[in-house]
């Protein structure tokens, strides 16, 4: 099994532990990325529509200040949730995923 095969099997909580390593550009690049693919998701979500927020990416970077409703939630579909193992959904009202692994739930 090369790196990538395992990187992909690998828990939410052993992924991130890599990240940790990278340099703050490359995480500012990685945030970017997130964004641009969340945009399909969070930004298209019926959470999300018609409470003014702008901002993407909370299962990186938390709850939103204007989203208080829970919807729907797009996560689950969303190609960052499969890369990044992340079980859990509406990170936009609940926290972020490591926010959420730190409180140990499963399911939100
Ligand atoms: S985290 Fe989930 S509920 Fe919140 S905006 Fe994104 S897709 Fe919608
Ligand atoms: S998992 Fe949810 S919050 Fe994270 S990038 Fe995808 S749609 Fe956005």
């Amino acid at each position: 099994m090369n790196l990538d095969e395992n990187f992909k099997e690998m828990p939410f909580e052993e992924k991130i532990k890599i990240m940790d390593g990278m340099t703050e550009k490359q995480k500012q690049d990685s945030l970017e990325q997130v964004k641009h693919t969340c945009k399909d998701y969070c930004g298209k979500c019926p959470s999300l529509i018609g409470t003014g927020e702008t901002d993407l990416a909370f299962c990186s970077i938390g709850k939103s200040s204007l989203i208080k409703e829970k919807k729907g939630c797009l996560c689950n579909q969303c190609p960052i949730s499969k890369m990044m193992s992340l079980r859990w959904n509406y990170y936009c009202i609940n926290g972020s995923a490591l926010e959420l692994s730190a409180k140990n739930k499963d399911k939100t």
